[in-house]
């Protein structure tokens, strides 16, 4: 199996308001546990930025469902690389509301006050996501098939 990483970011459309996130988290769980894929959500000042990973074919059949979706627009492609190890084992899709806590970290990765991942640059992405994965509590339940372990 070969592990891999995906991260893009996008605009939600007009009609995606938060009960609509609410319900992509939800289908995005349901799916994603049954296809092993991990990773985290993010949503803030109408942009999405996401991180999935899993084994190559299931990430790249994920992000193909997802660049269809009439929810959101504009995606762009942040990085797509094969990993050693998961950074959120035990995520099916870790979701990070907006919140004061996440402030520096915005302030550190990018110069606009308002979160707008597409004024990131692709290193400062992944770092910016680290420091999500940092307000994560520890990983709650095992994954399916044992290829690593949460901590
Ligand atoms: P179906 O359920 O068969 O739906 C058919 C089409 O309608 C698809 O294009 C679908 O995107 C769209 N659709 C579904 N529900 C709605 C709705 N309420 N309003 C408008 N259009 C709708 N899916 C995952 O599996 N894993 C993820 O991690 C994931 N992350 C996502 C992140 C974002 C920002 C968004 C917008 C969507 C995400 N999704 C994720 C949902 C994904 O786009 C698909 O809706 C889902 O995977 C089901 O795909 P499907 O082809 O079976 O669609």
């Amino acid at each position: 199996m070969r592990l891999a990483r995906l991260m893009y970011n996008s605009v939600a459309n007009d009609r995606c308001d938060h009960r609509e996130v609410a319900k992509i988290l939800e289908t995005s769980q349901q799916l994603n546990a049954a296809s092993n894929i991990t990773g985290i959500l993010y949503y803030s000042n109408r942009y999405f930025l996401q991180y999935l990973e899993g084994n190559l074919s299931d990430v790249k059949a994920t992000y193909l469902r997802i660049t269809r979706d009439p929810r959101h627009s504009g995606l762009s492609l942040v990085d797509e690389s094969l990993i050693d190890d998961r950074k959120f084992a035990g995520w099916a899709m870790a979701y990070i509301p907006t919140s004061d806590s996440i402030t520096p970290a915005i302030s550190e990765f990018q110069t606009q006050a308002e979160f707008n991942p597409k004024a990131m640059s692709a290193d400062n992405t992944v770092k910016f996501i680290m420091a999500l994965q940092t307000q994560l509590p520890k990983a709650h339940y095992p994954i399916a098939n044992n290829e690593e372990q949460p901590e």
